[in-house]
């Protein structure tokens, strides 16, 4: 099957990658939220893409979604494999060459992307979706969780590049807010249904070039 026969149907939301910190931060509520994300993943039978440590909010997000019968697949530098101790429990465990290759898998395993609170890291993927979109090269939705207001810095910064000039292509520089974990998944599911399954996904030749 190519890439293009899908093309006519409209998106689907089956499995989400989630950005989020390798550290639990401070404030209790991270992992609190991250653990209900799981719960919610697991209980609607989404699937779960992310990094495949066990530490921090990824960690307590992963097992989450497996204590609730849920769907998880971890993927992890094989440089990273120790110093972000591997989620052993995975549904599916994929080890790749270098960082590159992570971010590749990822983004080709989701329909979705949701950044939980998180460090450099989260932020540096994040950032890069964003611009991945805002390049044209894919449709897939970008959801910020924004807990606590986590996330209300940068979104004055991205206002602020706005009005400054520096963000100009407003349709595709594009992503959802939730402050509360419950509207995540019903954000992501409309947000889904508006684009056909080669929008989404982007051009097989585009997307390869990335
Ligand atoms: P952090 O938010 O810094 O705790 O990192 C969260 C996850 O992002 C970890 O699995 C890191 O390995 C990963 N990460 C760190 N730096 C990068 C990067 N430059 N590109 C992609 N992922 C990264």
């Amino acid at each position: 099957m190519d890439g293009y026969t899908k093309s006519t149907e409209m998106g689907e939301l089956r499995t989400i990658c989630v950005y989020c910190g390798s550290s639990p931060g401070h404030d209790p509520g991270y992992v609190a939220a991250a653990r209900q994300f799981g719960r919610i993943l697991a209980k609607n039978g989404i699937g779960l893409v992310y990094g495949g440590g066990s530490g921090g909010i990824m960690g307590a997000l992963a097992e989450a979604v497996c204590e609730s019968g849920g769907r998880v697949v971890g993927v992890i530098p094989e440089f990273l494999r120790q110093q972000e101790r591997l989620f052993e429990g995975a549904n599916e465990i994929i080890i790749t060459r270098d960082m590159h290759d992570r971010k590749r898998i990822m983004f080709e395993r989701a329909d979705a992307f949701v950044a939980m609170p998180g460090g450099i890291g989260t932020l540096e993927e994040l950032v890069e979706q964003l611009t991945w979109a805002q390049l044209g090269h894919h449709r897939k939705p970008i959801l910020l969780a924004d807990i606590n207001g986590y996330w209300a810095a940068l979104i004055d910064l991205f206002a602020r590049m706005h009005a400054a000039g520096f963000i100009h292509s407003g349709a595709k520089f594009k992503y959802s807010v939730c402050s509360a974990v419950e509207d995540i998944l019903p954000t992501l599911q409309a947000e889904v249904a508006r684009v056909s399954e080669r929008e989404k996904a982007g051009e097989p030749a585009l997307v390869e070039r990335m």
